[in-house]
C-alpha cells in the first residue's frame, strides 16, 4: 500500500479530538507512567491544551530521553542555496514566479567556492536548497552542484523540487545521503489555496516523495510542516506524524528527522493563517520528542537566538548557524534576493559557545560515505 493510499484511508477522528483535550488527569497520567507510550496518540495528547499546563515536567522526561537516545550532543549544518528560480506560484514565498527580483543559479566554480567556505568554517553536513525550477534546477543540474561540493563535505542532503525515484537514485550515486521535503501542509483545500500554478500544485506526487527517496536508498529523509500556512498547526503537525510515523514502519532502515520552520518574513504580503508562539514550538518539540524518542530533532537560523539556546538539552538534535538564504550568499552576500530572513545571525562560533556552556557537544561530522563500504 502507498502512503497516498494509507493516507486517504486515515481516520484521524479520535488523534483529532486528543488535540483539544481539557482534561488533565490523561496528561498526569501519561507523565506518572515514566516515559510515555510512542506514538500518535501520546503525540496528539502532548500538543492538546492539557498539556500546556504540565511543560515543566514534560521538558525534565524530554531532556533525559533525549540524552539516553541521542547523547548530549547537537549537530552542526550549514544551508547552500543553488538558486532562486523558480516556475511555482506559492503565496508564501519570496522566490515566487511573479516575485520580479533578480534571480541567480551557480555554476560549478561559484557553488565550489561557497563549499569551501562553509569547509572553512567547519562545516562537514551541508544542506542544497534550491527553487523548483522544471528546466533550471533539474536533478543532472543538482547532480553537477553535487560534484562540486563533495570533496569537502561527508553529508550532503537536497532541499529541492520533488524528483521522480530513478533521478533520486542517481543523486545517491552521486553522493547525496539525506533528502528534506517538506508538505508544506496537509491540509488539501489551503495547499491548494497557496500553491497557485506550478509543479508544485500537485500535492499527490509531493506526499510520494519521501517514499520516492527512501526507494532509492537516501539514508537520511527529513520532513516537516510549513507551521502558520494552515490554520490548524496542530492537526498538520498530527497528520505529519501520521506520515513519518508509516515512513518509520515501511523504511525503518532510513534515519528520520523533523524541522519545525514557522512563516517568516519573505518578499510576499502574505500573512500566516495562525500564530504558532514560542511556547507552542516549545510544546510541539516535547511532543515530538516523547511521541517519537528516535526521531531527530532540527531548529533553524530562522527561530531567534534565546528560544534556539532554550531548546537546546529539550529535544533539539540538529541545528543550522550562520545561516545564508540566497544563491551564492556565503562568497558574495546580497548579490540575489534572499527566501526570508534569518532571525538568529550569531556566528557559529557564538552557538558553538552556547552549546557547550549547556553541557553539550557540538558535533560537525557523524558520518562518512566508506562506512557502508
Ligand atoms: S516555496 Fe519553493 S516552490 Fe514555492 S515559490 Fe518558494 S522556492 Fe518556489
Amino acid at each position: 500500500m502507498s502512503f497516498l493510499e494509507s493516507f486517504n484511508a486515515f481516520d484521524s477522528s479520535v488523534l483529532q479530538s486528543n488535540l483539544t483535550c481539557e482534561d488533565t488527569s490523561r496528561i498526569e497520567d501519561l507523565i506518572s507512567s515514566g516515559y510515555p507510550q510512542e506514538g500518535l496518540e501520546t503525540f496528539s495528547l502532548l500538543m492538546s491544551p492539557a498539556a500546556s499546563g504540565y511543560l515543566e515536567e514534560l521538558a525534565q522526561l524530554s531532556s533525559q530521553l533525549t540524552f539516553e537516545r541521542h547523547g548530549k550532543i547537537i549537530r552542526l549544518y550549514a544551508p547552500a542555496y543553488m538558486s532562486n528560480e523558480c516556475t511555482n506560484t506559492c503565496t508564501y514565498c519570496g522566490f515566487t514566479m511573479e516575485n520580479k527580483i533578480s534571480r541567480k543559479t551557480l555554476d560549478e566554480s561559484e557553488m565550489e567556492a561557497e563549499a569551501k567556505y562553509l569547509n572553512k568554517r567547519g562545516f562537514r553536513q551541508l544542506l542544497l536548497v534550491s527553487g523548483e525550477h522544471q528546466k533550471i534546477v533539474t536533478s543532472e543540474y543538482v547532480a553537477k552542484m553535487v560534484r562540486s561540493v563533495k570533496p569537502y563535505f561527508s553529508s550532503i542532503a537536497i532541499e529541492t523540487a520533488p524528483f521522480r525515484q530513478s533521478e533520486y537514485e542517481d543523486l545517491v550515486s552521486e553522493g547525496v545521503d539525506s533528502l528534506t521535503l517538506y508538505q508544506e501542509t496537509y491540509d488539501r483545500d489551503v495547499y491548494a489555496q497557496v500553491h497557485l500554478r506550478g509543479k508544485k500544485k500537485n500535492y499527490d506526487y509531493r506526499l510520494e516523495a519521501p517514499s520516492r527517496g527512501a526507494e532509492a536508498k537516501m539514508r537520511k529523509i527529513s520532513m516537516g510542516v510549513l507551521l502558520g500556512l494552515a490554520p490548524n498547526w496542530r492537526l498538520d503537525s498530527l497528520n505529519c506524524a501520521f506520515h513519518l510515523d508509516w515512513m518509520m514502519k515501511k523504511y525503518w532502515r532510513v534515519q528520520y528527522s523533523v524541522s519545525l520552520p514557522r512563516l517568516c518574513e519573505s518578499e510576499t504580503d502574505y500573512k500566516p493563517a495562525a500564530d504558532v508562539s514560542d511556547k507552542d514550538i516549545v510544546q510541539l518539540i516535547l511532543a515530538w520528542r516523547l511521541a517519537f524518542p528516535d526521531l531527530g530533532i532540527n531548529i533553524s537560523t530562522r527561530e531567534p537566538a534565546f528560544l534556539r539556546d532554550g531548546l537546546i538539552g529539550l529535544g533539539v538534535t540538529h541545528m543550522s548557524a550562520e545561516s545564508s538564504t540566497e544563491p551564492g550568499g556565503y562568497c558574495n552576500p546580497e548579490s540575489a534576493l534572499k527566501q526570508f530572513d534569518i532571525t538568529d545571525e550569531r556566528n557559529v562560533d557564538d552557538i558553538i559557545s552556547i552549546i557547550e556552556s549547556r553541557g553539550h557537544e557540538a558535533v560537525w561530522k557523524d558520518w562518512e560515505p566508506c562506512l557502508i563500504g
